[in-house]
């Protein structure tokens, strides 16, 4: 018997939470979170949200009027969008001008925060893929993050917080990467965080690249970056989590270089959303 097997039974006071993404096969938020409704015997259910990218103001209005739907995790492509939606943002949200959870209050108002970039700094220190220890992976390293959506913006923030040297941010639009760094600027003023055109780039400068973008996810996508290009000891991460292993992370561990995998940013931030979101919350509580 699996957890799956075991799941909480569902009633008409179970409340409602979603995973708001298009698609949504990709998303793991609602196989975590039954588990630990589970586990903790919470009266809750997370459930798939697919609202497409012209209806995500309608799709909002419509979960709004719910009076069991209390809150969300939030995914492509809708974490930049559904921010400025939001009647108030916390700081990680403010900083990188997208969501990745929401609140229902039961006065009608949405709340938003983005715990990526702590999910993923977390991740990285408390999984430690390298032969260093936790407090010497990011001193005075150089990275480069191929992505300046909602993900790749909170990551470059909670990595400029760090005694790194250097965060490079490049982006398919380099006009994103401009105002992904500016939003750190913003935050940050001194944050040595620049915006790096993909003909500019010398690979052989970084210590750690991050893949940021949703390259990876389907079988034939591809690849975000040429792994010969990079010094032979660079730590490469990807933060897609479906498949675990991507293109990427596999033949990276081929070449011998050390790896980080997608599912460490989410497993890290998990109660910080959980908690926001209230679904840790018992019901009357
Ligand atoms: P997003 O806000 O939509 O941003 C996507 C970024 O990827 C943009 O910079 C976009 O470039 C770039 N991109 C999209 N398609 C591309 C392509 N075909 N070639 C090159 N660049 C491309 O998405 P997000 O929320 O940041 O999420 C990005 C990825 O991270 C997704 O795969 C998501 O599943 C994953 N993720 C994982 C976690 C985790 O906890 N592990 C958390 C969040 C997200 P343009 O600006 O040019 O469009």
């Amino acid at each position: 018997m699996t957890w799956h097997d075991e799941i909480r039974a569902v009633t008409g006071t179970t409340r409602l939470f979603g995973c708001i993404a298009c698609p949504t096969e990709h998303v793991r938020a609602p196989m975590i979170f039954n588990r630990i409704f589970t586990e903790r015997d919470i009266d809750a259910v997370m459930v798939p949200v697919d609202i497409p990218t012209e209806q995500l103001a309608d799709g909002i209005k419509g979960l709004k009027a719910l009076g069991n739907f209390k809150g969300a995790a939030v995914t492509i492509p809708h974490k930049l969008n559904l921010a400025a939606l939001c009647d108030e943002l916390g700081s990680g949200a403010r900083a990188a001008a997208a969501v990745n959870a929401v609140r229902f209050t039961d006065d009608g108002r949405l709340l938003g925060d983005n715990f990526d970039g702590h999910g993923f700094v977390a991740g990285l220190l408390g999984e430690n893929p390298t032969d260093v220890s936790p407090e010497l992976i990011l001193a005075d390293k150089s990275v480069l993050i191929f992505g300046a959506g909602g993900a790749a913006r909170s990551i470059a923030l909670s990595l400029a917080e760090q005694p790194v040297a250097r965060v490079d941010v490049t982006n398919r639009t380099h006009r994103r990467a401009e105002e992904a760094v500016q939003l750190v600027h913003n935050i940050n003023s001194g944050a040595d965080v620049f915006a790096i055109e993909a003909t500019e780039i010398d690979f052989q400068l970084y210590d750690m690249v991050i893949n940021a973008t949703p390259l990876g996810l389907h079988e034939n996508d591809e690849m975000p970056l040429d792994l010969d290009l990079l010094s032979a000891d660079c730590l490469v991460c990807d933060i897609i989590m479906i498949p675990e292993r991507t293109r990427l992370i596999t033949a990276a561990q081929r070449t011998g270089r050390p790896v980080h995998i997608g599912r460490y940013m989410l497993d890290y931030q998990l109660d910080l959303i959980g908690e926001f979101i209230g679904a840790f919350e018992k019901n009357g509580a």
